[in-house]
């Protein structure tokens, strides 16, 4: 039996060969019961993986999509959008883009977001918004997500906390519910394993009644839209029809495997992953305590970097990432998330081994 190829980047991932078939189901009307019902089955297990029970939304749209959703809806004019990565920069970017008044509360890259930080730029001003990303694909790190949404909670009860988790739902147990996060976005083509084109958002019910009085939310993300035709289990404009029957069959995959045991099969797999880059020598990018479970950022060396080891790694059927934003030279990234699991790492990091006594 031949090995399969694998993908060890941070998305988009691959995709199992179930879910690719999915999709080459005929198409349907979007207003029809045959596909009403195929929205609402997806719809019911996403709210089981985002762990709410108010709603999620489909949006045919990358995750980037959402980011802009988010700043349209729920703020009328004031943002506060922690920084530490490349994507977290990105938020902020379309926050500004969008013409909000938006502050960046920075910190060093391969530096956790505290819930202290946040809880004093909340006391010394007032935001509608706080924008945060949960596991930041470029560095590797996760933030204390559940802590800091604590601490929005506890400072400014007001505000609405939005989360960016692209690169962790599905890999990492995010609680929307129980931790209080207002609005909890994600895309499919990382921990979902799905193609990508499909971006789902949960939204809390007062983010939704918040979204009544800001104007300007336009038409293509306007959530009260999106609700009125979720609640008929359909979308305002056609949906990516194939990405959604991929979606149910995924999500049965998903739930069947189990929530807690695929949060489990990541975890191990990013401990082996961390435990592999000590004993050769390797630094991780974030610091102990805060290290992703879906992706590990490592330092390069002249003798690893993802472009030399690639050239070894791919007619292996293998294939690592770069490094991203400002850190792209410095690092290199191995994904843990989708479909791989523990002998795909055992594979790769044997192939990795090899290629390093190689250039010994
Ligand atoms: N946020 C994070 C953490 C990401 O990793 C990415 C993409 O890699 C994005 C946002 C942007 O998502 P998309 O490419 O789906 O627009």
């Amino acid at each position: 039996m031949s090995v399969p190829s694998r993908m060890f980047v941070p998305g988009p991932v691959d995709v199992d060969p179930q879910v690719l078939q999915a999709q080459t189901q005929a198409m349907l009307p979007h207003r029809s019961k045959e596909f009403e019902a195929i929205f609402q089955s997806a719809s019911e297990k996403a709210r089981q993986l985002f762990y709410t029970e108010s709603r999620v939304f489909l949006f045919t749209a990358s995750g980037t999509g959402l980011h802009e959703a988010a700043v349209r809806n729920l703020a009328k004019e004031s943002v506060l959008s922690c920084v530490n990565g490349a994507f977290a920069q990105r938020w902020y970017d379309v926050a500004l883009a969008n013409g909000k008044r938006v502050d960046m509360l920075e910190t060093a890259w391969d530096q956790p977001i505290t819930p202290q930080a946040v809880s004093e730029a909340l006391q010394r001003k007032p935001y509608e918004i706080i924008t945060v990303v949960h596991n930041e694909t470029s560095t590797g790190l996760q933030n204390p997500v559940q802590e800091i949404a604590a601490a929005v909670r506890a400072t400014s009860p007001n505000t609405l906390i939005c989360v960016d988790a692209v690169s962790s739902l599905g890999g990492a147990k995010i609680e929307m519910d129980a931790w209080g996060i207002d609005f909890l976005l994600t895309s499919s083509q990382k921990c979902l394993a799905l193609p990508p084109g499909l971006a789902l958002c949960g939204v809390s019910d007062r983010a939704m009644a918040n979204a009544e009085s800001v104007p300007g939310r336009g038409w293509y993300f306007d959530l009260l839209r999106m609700e009125k035709h979720r609640l008929k289990d359909s979308t305002p404009a056609t949906p990516a029809l194939s990405l959604i029957y991929a979606l149910d069959v995924q999500l049965d995959r998903i739930l069947a495997e189990g929530l807690e045991a695929r949060f489990a099969r990541y975890s191990a797999m990013a401990e082996r992953v961390h435990a592999w880059a000590a004993g050769r020598g390797l630094g991780l990018f974030a610091p102990e305590g805060y290290r992703s479970q879906t992706v590990t950022t490592l330092l390069s060396t002249p003798q690893l970097n993802a472009p030399a080891a690639n050239k070894f790694l791919l007619p292996r059927g293998m294939r690592i990432a770069g490094g991203y934003g400002a850190i792209k030279e410095k690092t290199f990234r191995i994904a843990h998330m989708g479909e791989i699991a523990m002998p795909d790492i055992e594979r790769l990091l044997s192939a990795l081994d090899e290629y390093l006594e190689a250039q010994a």
